[in-house]
């Protein structure tokens, strides 16, 4: 363990002792420029540096993270963590990916405003908090190939992952005085996933009539955070769109390298720059630490010193507003003088105790640390099985061919009732036009449309066995409460 000496700390607050991690390539420079700032503005915090990332991975350890590290986090609860670099190759599992998930890190958190007219924007006016869903989705990283033509990603999307990332938002909105929260899903397509994350957007939402709320689908959605940025204010998505857009909009404030992020949790929580290790500006000094800055000062206001972090970011807007800058948003006319990550982190702390004369103070009085009402699992519901898809590996291209074998295996009770290939209706009554795969969804169900038990799908698919039918996967169609809990298939 290789505990950093003490970090000074004014005397009436306690210290609290959090682990940080230098990571990779750049990471390490802005580290050392944002611990600087941290400690000459007086950060009550003791520092237990952990080591995480390529040289781990590269030790042979696939998951990038010893024990010991973890045992860090978990005793302290609080980790920065500076970029790390995940070795291309598929033995190698993400770190991020794998500590928001083991940690529970459901609240992914990234402020974006624009500083302008200090750093060029094509967005002067923009105020906006992305609040990224963090634990679900495609990020389940639950992948297989299936067939010669086929793999697959499981998306799941849960309610209790819906619901407390939803109620963060808006509990996050009424904490900042925030005036409206925006959802974006793709639920014109994804009626049961993404379905579930807007319908309980709008249960949440009605609980908080004090704060506007909308809906938009995610592309044009997408295509106005791009274009208005101003006119979003809370935004909160699940975890994929929250991936791609949250660095869309750190991009369009001027740089990659100015915004922070906090991952949040009940109890614990990690803090981290939004961009990656940048490889290609590794080592040279040029490096904008303000990402990893900013995320400090979101975990200063976690763990109560929310004065700190509000010194440091002031001081931090005053050096943008002075036209001191890293190469990265140095721009002839608009900035003064173009320094380095450790002069830029000198120029900080030469300003703090100082207010930006033009751009808005920062304010932490409220604190990051709100408390989430615990989450209650709803009622079960009455759960009917109606029928069951088959998935079946096939080479032909007739779908009239495969559907006359699967009628050889149907049961009493099960019924072939359509084939889909890619999710669009084959059989019956499908087009010449459409293309297959030998990848197929043959879907078997009661024809009184009554419901069915496990016995009848272990009947079934011994018949496929039987007539060897390549049968790779399946997936039982319930309904809950009466409400169908399955898509149909596109044409249908
Ligand atoms: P990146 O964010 O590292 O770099 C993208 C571009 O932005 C590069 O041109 C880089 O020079 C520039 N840039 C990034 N941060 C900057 C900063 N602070 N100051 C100035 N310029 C900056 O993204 P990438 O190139 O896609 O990924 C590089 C590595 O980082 C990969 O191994 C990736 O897996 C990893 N990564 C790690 C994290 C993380 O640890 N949280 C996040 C994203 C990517």
């Amino acid at each position: 363990m290789n505990l950093l000496p003490q970090l000074c700390a004014t005397k009436r607050k306690e210290m609290k002792k959090i682990t940080i991690a230098k990571g990779d390539g750049i990471g390490p420079e802005i580290m050392q420029a944002t611990l600087n700032v941290l400690q000459a503005a007086g950060a009550a915090i003791e520092v237990d540096e952990i080591e995480v990332g390529e040289k781990v991975y590269l030790s042979g350890n696939t998951s990038g993270i010893s024990k010991h590290a973890w045992d860090s986090i978990r005793t302290n609860r609080v980790l920065l963590k500076a970029p790390i670099t995940t070795p291309q190759g598929s033995g190698y599992k993400s770190l991020n990916v794998t500590m928001r998930k083991t940690l529970g890190l459901f609240a992914n958190v990234r402020p974006c405003n624009s500083l302008h007219p200090f750093v060029a924007t094509k967005h002067p006016v923009m105020d906006m908090v992305i609040i990224r869903e963090n634990e679900e989705d495609l990020y389940a990283g639950i992948e297989h190939q299936q067939t010669d033509d086929v793999v697959q990603c499981l998306k799941l999307i849960s309610k209790p992952g819906c619901e407390k990332i939803v109620r963060y938002a808006f509990e996050y909105a009424k904490q900042y005085g925030r005036k409206k929260v925006t959802c974006l899903t793709k639920d014109n397509i994804m009626k049961q996933t993404d379905g579930l994350f807007h319908k309980i957007f709008n249960e949440v939402a009605a609980e908080y009539p004090e704060i506007a709320n909308e809906h938009w689908i995610v592309d044009i959605g997408a295509a106005k955070i791009a274009d208005t940025p101003e006119k979003f204010d809370v935004v909160v998505m699940p975890n994929l769109y929250g991936d791609i857009l949250s660095d869309v909009a750190a991009q369009i404030t001027g740089s990659v390298g100015l915004a922070g992020s906090a991952n949040i949790a009940d109890g614990c929580a990690m803090f981290e720059a939004i961009h990656g290790s940048a490889p290609d500006i590794a080592g040279k000094d040029i490096a904008n630490p303000s990402g990893l800055l900013n995320a400090a000062c979101l975990m200063l206001a976690h763990i109560g010193q929310g004065d700190v972090a509000e010194k440091i970011q002031n001081a931090w807007l005053k050096t943008i507003e002075d036209g001191i800058h890293t190469p990265d948003i140095y721009k002839e006319g608009i900035s003064k003088q173009q320094v380095g990550t450790q002069a830029f982190a000198a120029a900080v702390i030469a300003n703090l105790g100082k207010q930006p004369q033009q751009l808005k103070p920062v304010s932490y009085k409220q604190g990051m640390d709100f408390k989430m009402p615990i989450y209650k699992r709803k009622a079960a519901t009455k759960k009917e099985l109606n029928g069951i898809d088959l998935f079946a590996h096939w080479g032909g291209t007739n779908p009239e061919g495969l559907a006359n074998k699967l009628k050889e295996i149907e049961t009493s009770t099960l019924k072939l009732q359509m084939i889909t290939n890619r999710g669009v209706k084959v059989w019956p009554e499908g087009f010449d036009e459409t293309f297959c795969t030998d990848h197929w969804r043959c879907r078997f169900t009661d024809e009184a449309g009554g419901s069915i038990s496990k016995d009848d799908i272990l009947a079934l698919l011994s018949e496929a066995n039987r007539v060897n039918i390549d049968i790779i996967k399946t997936e039982n169609l319930y309904s809950f409460d009466g409400v169908r809990g399955y898509s149909l298939g596109q044409g249908q």
